[in-house]
């Protein structure tokens, strides 16, 4: 009992239920969170391969842009060589330019110079006379080196136009290799602008052409040329660019307006430029971080909800636990009560079978709890008793009263009839409060009736002769006249006395004269024939027998009887003459009591007085109240 006590305190459901709710709040909240994770990763990616696509697109212009030029050079190089700069030559080309279509959108410009700079030809439309551009890097950078490729120049102001623009150049030579002069193309850094601007990149992306030093060629959006020709070389990507790949993903945090952008660079594979194009990290997760806020709010009311349903559901647990423990506790306390008494705890339903019995019946009835299970439970009461039973059984039901105690007889399967005290109380349905049986604490009280019942006879019968006492005999007496008296039948009262009895005494001793008295209060109560008659040691020698419902010929007859008998017993009595054998006188009285004759007393008295009578006119001999049976002396 006790082990499944702590069983059942020790029980983990609330704590695996308590686990599963965690378990289930993470689980919802993990998944949840992957799910963010997964879909900022794939707006990400989105946007890289969006900034990859265009990087690409991008740097292919460019390429193109300055393919173009650099054809434009080839030819002007070429043509300036075999053509030579003689005035009249330079001239043929200064016409040329001069007369040459050409989309000027995208290459600006077409400058020849001589080998001090001064301006030999020119697409523009201006005074070439005057005018020298010794001093541009890319004529110091041509002067100086032999090398015959095209240059890249730093973006510069025009001095025709005064916009920004990027120069690409060639050194032309004399027929003997020395510097003869440099061929110079433009393009309009708005030109790539224009063009970046027709790219959706966002509020806070950029698109920017940028040099492989790090100077900033063009940049979207900036159409005041703030930005361009700025030295972005000791920016981390520009500073690393030689360690990484030629086109990749590049997270960063702008040098230039501090914001965190998510970019893809492209280099050139033909020329010292690329390409870098850009977004806003904010920008590209806005929608994401909208949407996942909407549905984290989701998420956490769903483990919210969880989480509480959880809680209330561990609690009742947990209280369930704790009521289940109280409760087999109470029942093992009970149990323990019930089976270590040595009274029987019987519990029995409504139709009288029993439901439960502790083991104590054994002891009690002689039968074991499992025999007794599911039989009637006055089944054993014997058939005196069992109206009374089934009364207080039935009053218990039908809720007249709460409890009752009784006393009946019942069979023991050994020991035969033994008398049961019971204890009854009614028990209520614990949901309903409805009566749903009874239960009885039953305890085996034979020796206790047996001691009762002998103590009963004893405080109504006399010691020495068995016959009722006196005080017995007062009680029979007033209960026997109210009797008659109600009834109006006659009541007859006999007092015997036995005659010289002191002088029995004096003789044959005290105890011989005791049992002179039992062999007279014998006789007496062999004449007290009909249940109701009662024969009562009145005191000392004097005995009384009480005739309810008879005549006064019927109690002369009883009184005659008597001292027959008691003559049949010839008992000798020397000090009685003339018989010499124990010999009583008997007083008869009979009355039929009315209002008149009132008390009992009046009865004892008349009996009284015709003892007196009956000893006076010689003993041995009954006289009646009033008057005086003689008996011839002799006759017996
Ligand atoms: P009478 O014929 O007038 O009745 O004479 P009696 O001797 O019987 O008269 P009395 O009533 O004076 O004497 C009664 C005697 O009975 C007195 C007493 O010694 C004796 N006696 C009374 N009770 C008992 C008793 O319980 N046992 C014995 N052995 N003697 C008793
Ligand atoms: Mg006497
Ligand atoms: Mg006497």
């Amino acid at each position: 009992m006790d082990a499944s006590r702590r069983d059942l305190g020790k029980t983990r459901l609330p704590l695996w239920a308590a686990g599963f709710v965690v378990l289930a709040c993470a689980a919802v909240l993990a998944m949840g969170g992957w799910r963010e994770w997964e879909s900022r990763r794939v707006d990400l990616s989105r946007a890289e391969v969006d900034m990859a696509n265009l990087a690409r697109s991008l740097t292919q212009h460019a390429d193109d842009t300055f393919d173009l030029a650099d054809t434009i050079l080839t030819g002007m190089v070429d043509r300036l060589e075999t053509g030579g700069t003689e005035p009249a030559a330079i001239a043929r080309v200064q016409t040329f330019l001069q007369q040459r279509r050409f989309n000027r959108q995208r290459i600006r410009g077409i400058f020849v110079y001589d080998d001090t700079g001064r301006w030999l030809a020119t697409t523009e439309q201006v005074n070439l006379a005057g005018l020298n551009n010794s001093d541009r890097d890319y004529f110091q950078h041509h002067k100086a080196s032999p090398d015959r490729g095209s240059f890249f120049g730093r973006p510069v102001k025009s001095r025709s136009g005064g916009q920004w623009i990027v120069t690409v150049s060639r050194r032309f030579n004399h027929p003997d290799g020395s510097f003869a002069g440099v061929a110079l193309t433009t393009i309009d850094v708005s030109y790539f602008i224009n063009f970046y601007e027709q790219f959706d990149v966002g509020a806070n992306g950029t698109i920017s052409l940028l040099n492989t030093n790090g100077i900033l060629l063009a940049r979207s959006r900036d159409k005041d040329g703030v930005y361009t020709g700025r030295d972005m070389s000791k920016a981390p990507l520009m500073r690393e660019l030689g360690s990484r790949p030629a086109a990749s993903v590049y997270y960063f945090k702008s040098p230039i307006d501090g914001v965190q952008r998510l970019s893809f660079y492209q280099r050139s594979s033909r020329y010292p430029i690329m390409v870098l194009a850009t977004r806003a990290y904010d920008e590209v997760l806005a929608n994401w971080r909208r949407e996942a806020v909407t549905r984290a709010i989701l998420v956490g009311a769903l483990t919210l909800l969880i989480a509480l349903i959880g809680f209330y559901l561990v609690r009742e647990l947990l209280q369930g636990r704790r009521m289940a423990v109280a409760l087999v506790a109470k029942e093992a306390d009970f149990r323990l009560l019930a089976e270590q008494s040595s009274d029987m705890v019987t519990r029995i339903d409504l139709e009288g079978i029993i439901l439960y019995v502790s083991p104590s019946c054994a002891r009690v009835v002689g039968w074991s709890a499992d025999k007794l299970l599911g039989t009637p439970a006055l089944a054993g009461v014997h058939d005196e008793d069992r109206p009374r039973v089934e009364r207080t059984v039935a009053s218990l039901k039908a809720a007249e009263t709460e409890e009752a105690r009784i006393i009946y007889r019942t069979r023991h399967r050994e020991k035969g009839e033994i008398w049961i005290e019971s204890a009854l109380h009614v028990t209520h349905a614990s949901d309903t409060g409805a009566i749903d049986g009874v239960v009885a604490i039953s305890r085996d009280m034979t020796e206790q009736k047996d001691l009762q019942d002998k103590l009963a006879a004893l405080a109504i019968s006399d010691g020495l002769t068995g016959l009722s006492n006196r005080r017995h005999f007062d009680e029979r007496l007033a209960d026997e006249w109210a009797r008659a008296r109600r009834d109006g039948t006659p009541l007859s009262l006999l007092l015997i006395d036995v005659d010289h009895f002191k002088k029995f005494n004096d003789l044959h001793g005290h105890q011989a004269g005791d049992l002179c008295l039992r062999t007279v209060a014998t006789v007496l109560g062999a004449q007290a024939l009909r249940p109701a008659d009662m024969a009562a040691r009145y005191g000392g020698e004097e005995f009384a027998l009480l005739l309810p419902n008879t005549d006064a010929a019927g109690c002369a007859e009883v009184g005659e009887r008597v001292r027959t008998a008691l003559h049949a017993q010839a008992m000798p009595h020397p000090g009685n003459p003339p018989s010499r054998i124990v010999t009583v006188s008997l007083g008869a009285a009979t009355l039929v009591p009315t209002q008149v004759v009132a008390d009992s007393a009046l009865l004892l008295a008349a009996a009284d007085r015709a003892l007196y009578c009956a000893k006076e006119s010689g003993r041995d001999r009954l006289a009646t109240s009033g008057q005086v049976i003689a008996w011839p002396a002799r006759s017996a």
